[in-house]
């Protein structure tokens, strides 16, 4: 395999027409490492991977690879490879001619090409398949048809875009775990389009959330999952609770915010210039059931719903004038002091589980 290679986008940019699909988007994802683009339907994911592909001409910006602006290059010239979601397997061909198919287009002699091929399916785990036709294989191996096409070619990086949503839930944990020592083995650079938040904590060493045509957040996952940058990092991540109110009050790294309903809450680890209103966040399973309530770090309200999780049992708690709140506890500490649904409830957390939220800020 050749070396992997870096890419950076620098205030990448695509409109459809007048519309900006990707807005001036920035990010370094180094070599050899795994990232995810993580954010839901149209916030742009597929449209910038494409771009660093150079399936996809960008209206402004630069997409640099490998320390080269690759902005003019044809995808077969930037040292890419795509992997799609439909795989795209040429169902009249054998496993061999899938994955020998690009070396035949660049002109490759048919003895050799089928000959890589074979060894690329041998790594696979798919030579005892080898003159099959697509069809005849299971989803899962499939999927390891269209990489050992996209492989075959010898890329610095690999684009994979949503491929393992076809698969059932089952074999998309069993392939992510396989994607994942696949590209620890080749240490090749890997961009793997999702909408899934588990799938991008499993896999990545980088998560890139998106919303909108524009980045959110870019760090590790752990701390995308600790430190949500953004009310819509903690809300999309799913395992915090937001609270936006107006700020009245800030006193070195701690403010108070009121929200709609009156009810003051307390956060710890502001930074920069003060604005009006401000968003808290506290993880769904740092918040306790207390036996009174908490001023600033808790409120009361009643259980609107409980969903026994196994391990986990979620509740839905309204009250304060705010959005719904989730708490996750701990199986035995639910059933240690069971509540439900209409029940009455003081929730608690401790004052150092805030996370103060910022703001993305809007680039037009
Ligand atoms: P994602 O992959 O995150 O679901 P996309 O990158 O496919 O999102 O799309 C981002 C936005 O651009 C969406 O609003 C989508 O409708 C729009 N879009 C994507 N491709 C085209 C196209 N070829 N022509 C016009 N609009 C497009
Ligand atoms: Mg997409």
């Amino acid at each position: 395999m050749t070396s992997a290679a870096e890419i950076e986008l620098a205030s990448v940019t695509k409109y459809y027409g007048t519309t900006a699909a990707v807005d001036r988007i920035s990010l370094k994802i180094a070599a050899g490492s795994y990232s995810c683009l993580l954010g839901p339907s149209g916030c742009g994911k597929s449209t910038t991977l494409r771009m660093i592909a150079g399936h996809e001409a960008i209206s402004d910006g630069d997409v640099v690879f490998a320390n080269k602006v690759v902005n003019d290059l044809p995808p077969a010239k930037r040292g890419t490879a795509m992997m799609f979601q439909s795989y795209a397997l040429f169902p009249h061909l054998d496993l061999v001619d899938n994955v020998a198919f690009s070396l035949k287009m660049k002109g490759v002699e048919k003895e050799k090409r089928r000959a890589e091929a074979r060894e690329m399916l041998e790594r696979m785990q798919l030579e005892a398949y080898a003159d099959r036709r697509p069809a005849q294989l299971s989803g899962g191996q499939q999927q390891r048809v269209a990489l050992a096409r996209a492989l075959i070619t010898k890329p610095q990086a690999l684009l994979l875009d949503e491929p393992l949503s076809a698969l059932d839930p089952f074999l998309k944990i069993q392939m992510r775990a396989e994607l994942k020592s696949l590209q620890a083995s080749l240490g090749m650079t890997f961009v793997h389009v999702t909408h899934s938040q588990e799938e991008a904590m499993a896999l990545a060493d980088l998560i890139v959330v998106m919303n909108d045509g524009r980045i959110e957040q870019a760090a590790s996952p752990r701390e995308i999952f600790e430190k949500p940058a953004t009310p819509f990092v903690a809300r999309f991540m799913g395992n915090h609770n937001v609270i936006t109110g107006r700020l009245i009050n800030h006193d070195g790294d701690r403010i108070t915010i009121e929200t709609a309903g009156g009810s003051h809450f307390i956060g710890l680890g502001a930074h920069g210039a003060s604005q009006e209103t401000a968003s808290i966040a506290i993880r769904t399973d740092h918040v306790r059931l207390a036996d009174e309530e908490t001023p600033g770090f808790g409120f009361s309200g009643f259980v609107t719903n409980v969903e026994d999780l196994g391990a986990m049992v979620k509740l839905s708690v309204q009250g304060a004038g705010i959005e719904t709140f989730t708490i996750v506890l701990r199986d035995a500490d639910y059933f240690a002091k069971p509540v439900k649904t209409g029940d009455a409830v003081h929730l608690s957390w401790a004052e150092t589980e805030t996370v103060v939220l910022g703001e993305v800020k809007a680039s037009k």
